[in-house]
């Protein structure tokens, strides 16, 4: 493996200085975890898929104008993106109820929700990610109003758009976490930036004609057929080789290092 400083490795991703300054590489593990790191495992294949998936997505959004930190995909688990400044929130956008939400506050999962709702969650695996709002944001100095403006529109914008590459392939785009960056220019100028990855691991999504899981739940509720599960959400759309994800990891044995 070429030689290369490890910046911080997480519980999905890996990340290392890039060739260039500002610029980082994700490597995509196959690591899992859910309940703040309470139940580990790994699923075989999933950086690969992920890696592929959230290339395309984050294309996709770059194509209809949200800036995002992606560059280029790599190799088969790298891709090259924009180092950012993380903004310390979690943006999570529901279109049906599920997870957390349903918890908290009784809504039977499945309930298609009266209009998008968003909701934020300070970035903190200490403390299990807890709920805020836009007055905790605010008063802590971790985004200003304006910031929060933007996380907001470009959060919406994406919803429309992704509920929409979904539908078209017969998913329902449940619920999604996203998290922004900073980047600043050569003059100092603060851009928000659409970072991390868009994956099975953080979006729930159901087929929709038979509301089977096809994301990360399969393997928080110990349902099986994880793999495939991520598979079939790349192969619907339209990136997954014919051989399926053994024909990705063929090319990512030989590929080696960029
Ligand atoms: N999510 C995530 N990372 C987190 C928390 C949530 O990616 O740390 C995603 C999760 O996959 C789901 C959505 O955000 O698609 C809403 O998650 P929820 O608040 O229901 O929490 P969960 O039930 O996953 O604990």
């Amino acid at each position: 493996m070429a030689r290369r400083t490890k910046l911080y490795e997480g519980k999905a991703k890996v990340l290392f200085s890039g060739p260039e300054p500002g610029t980082v590489i994700q490597y995509f593990k196959d690591d899992a975890t859910a309940f703040n790191a309470q139940k580990k495992g790994t699923i075989n294949g999933k950086g690969v898929l992920n890696n592929i998936i959230s290339e395309f997505l984050m294309l996709r959004l770059h194509d209809i104008g949200i800036p995002t930190h992606f560059i280029r995909r790599l190799n088969m688990r790298e891709q090259l993106v924009r180092e950012v400044e993380i903004i310390p929130v979690e943006v999570i956008i529901r279109n049906v109820a599920a997870g957390s939400m349903s918890k908290r506050l009784g809504i039977p999962e499945g309930t298609v929700l009266p209009r998008s709702i968003v909701e934020y969650c300070y970035k903190s695996d200490e403390l299990g990610d807890p709920l805020i709002s836009e007055e905790h944001i605010t008063a802590f100095g971790w985004a200003s109003p304006q910031d929060i403006d933007d996380l907001l529109a470009m959060s919406l914008r994406i919803n429309d758009f992704l509920c929409g590459v979904f539908t078209g392939i017969g998913i329902k785009l449940v619920d999604f976490k996203l998290e922004f960056g900073r980047i600043y220019d050569e003059n100092g100028e603060m851009r928000i930036v659409l970072a991390d990855e868009i994956s099975p691991d953080n979006c729930r999504l159901w087929d929709a004609k038979t509301n089977e899981k096809m994301d990360k739940d399969r393997f928080r509720r110990d349902m099986g057929g994880v793999e495939e599960a991520y598979q079939e959400v790349a192969r619907r759309l339209g990136i997954l080789p014919e051989g399926g994800v053994a024909e990705l990891q063929l090319v990512e044995n030989e590929s080696g290092d960029e």
